[in-house]
């Protein structure tokens, strides 16, 4: 057997990208799967973007740049930065990414060591427990139960920090729970982390698919946290440019100094093309941010509706942001149909994909167990075809 790195060879794959190339997979075997799995907006990227880009081509921009982003598109997402969060970052505080993956995980391998401990409050994305333990430290899981909404208890935050806790991972919107946080929520975490010494990360990529005004920034908030705070933000999901793979952080320069350095070792430059796509996002009009938005709001409707009427799915939260419905199934376990007994989400996730032929993510690496989780980043007509399809499927179960 081939030896690998310890920490790579129990590294499981990304659980929503694995759900999605599985249904890719059957797509071009003939299968006809709704994939309702990875957090893919649907839309085309928009035409001043695509623009841009081929004007960057036409420009012969096709040449490594600087290793943390070209200065254009620092002072574009400065900016941005300001617009629309009121925080205020100099160009060495920024380093953009392929994605903003890269940028979690490069400023995470900057920051973290053996030893250390980072808070996750779940449910979570999946990779945010994988990059922080590929860093050497271990996670701590802060449980965020469904009586409290899915939100971050204060005082569970207070018990989870030991001398050894040297960051936390915030992220609202919530993938996978659509769960947003409010000013005065987030004041009562900011009166914590103040007192700690913490490294407070906020995955913000969601930001703009908000369904009730603006999500409220922490380091707007309590701006004494931004010497020890790490904003990530994406292009992906608000330009719905998943595939040009653009991100970035914004924090101290020691850390993105470091995260740099890094990136100039096991990478380089995002794609340049990309960078000036991005630029053109960013400052262009943003009315179509907006009707993304509105469109999300109507599927979320049609989702919300749809999954009550299901039996066996419960869905504790209406999600106030991002695309995903996060039902808790755990009434189907002990069913079966066809041989397939339901244990928990992956099992529930595994079960629809078979039966139904739509893909989801069970909530198992979302430290979630019970759930599964609905990307509803799809047409209004596919979703409803998929819960059609969900419900006759659910109508097999047996004991
Ligand atoms: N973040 C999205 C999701 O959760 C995209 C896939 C991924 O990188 O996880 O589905």
């Amino acid at each position: 057997m081939i030896k690998l790195n310890r920490k790579i060879a129990r590294l499981k794959p990304s659980a929503t990208l694995a759900a999605d190339a599985r249904a890719k997979e059957l797509r071009a075997a003939g299968i006809d799967v709704i994939s309702l799995d990875a957090g893919e907006p649907d839309f085309d990227t928009p035409e001043r973007i695509k623009a841009a880009a081929r004007k960057a081509l036409a420009e012969g921009h096709t040449k490594y740049t600087a290793v943390s982003g070209i200065p254009e598109l620092k002072n574009a997402i400065r900016s941005k930065l300001k617009r629309d969060n009121q925080l205020d970052y100099d160009a060495n505080e920024i380093i953009v990414s392929a994605g903003c993956k890269q940028a979690e995980a490069n400023v995470i391998n900057s920051l973290f060591d053996d030893g250390d401990e980072v808070i996750i409050p779940t449910p979570a994305w999946v990779s945010f427990s994988a990059m922080v333990e590929l860093s050497g430290a271990q996670v701590k899981y802060v449980p965020c139960p469904e009586s409290t909404g899915f939100l971050l208890d204060p005082e569970a935050l207070k018990r989870a920090i030991t001398p050894h806790t040297r960051g936390i991972m915030l992220n609202s919107p919530s993938n996978p729970t659509g769960t947003v946080y409010h000013t005065g929520q987030l004041t009562e975490l900011a009166r914590i982390l103040l007192e700690t010494d913490l490294w407070v990360m906020s995955d913000d990529v969601y930001e703009h698919i908000s369904y009730d005004g603006p999500v409220p920034h922490l380091f707007h908030i309590e701006p004494q946290l931004r010497g020890k705070g790490i904003v990530f933000n994406s292009l992906s999901k608000t330009y719905a440019m998943t595939g040009w793979r653009v991100g970035f952080a914004a924090g101290p320069k020691e850390v993105i100094g470091a995260a740099g350095r890094l990136q100039s070792q096991n990478s380089g430059n995002p794609n340049s093309v990309a960078q000036f796509a991005a630029i053109e996002a960013l400052t262009g009009p943003q009315d179509e941010v907006k009707k993304m938005a509105e469109e999300f709001r109507a599927r979320r409707e049609l989702v919300v509706e749809r999954i009550r009427k299901i039996p066996g799915f419960r869905l504790p939260n209406v999600p106030s942001g991002a695309f995903y419905a996060f039902p808790n199934v755990s009434e189907l376990f002990g069913l079966s149909a066809a041989g397939r007994k339901l244990t928990d989400g992956d099992s529930v996730a595994a079960f629809l994909l078979e039966e139904a032929k739509v893909s989801t993510v069970g909530g198992n690496d979302f430290n979630a167990p019970d759930h599964i989780r609905l990307s509803y980043a799809t047409s209004r007509e596919k979703l409803t075809t998929a819960f059609d399809r969900i419900e006759q499927a659910v109508k097999k179960l047996g004991k």
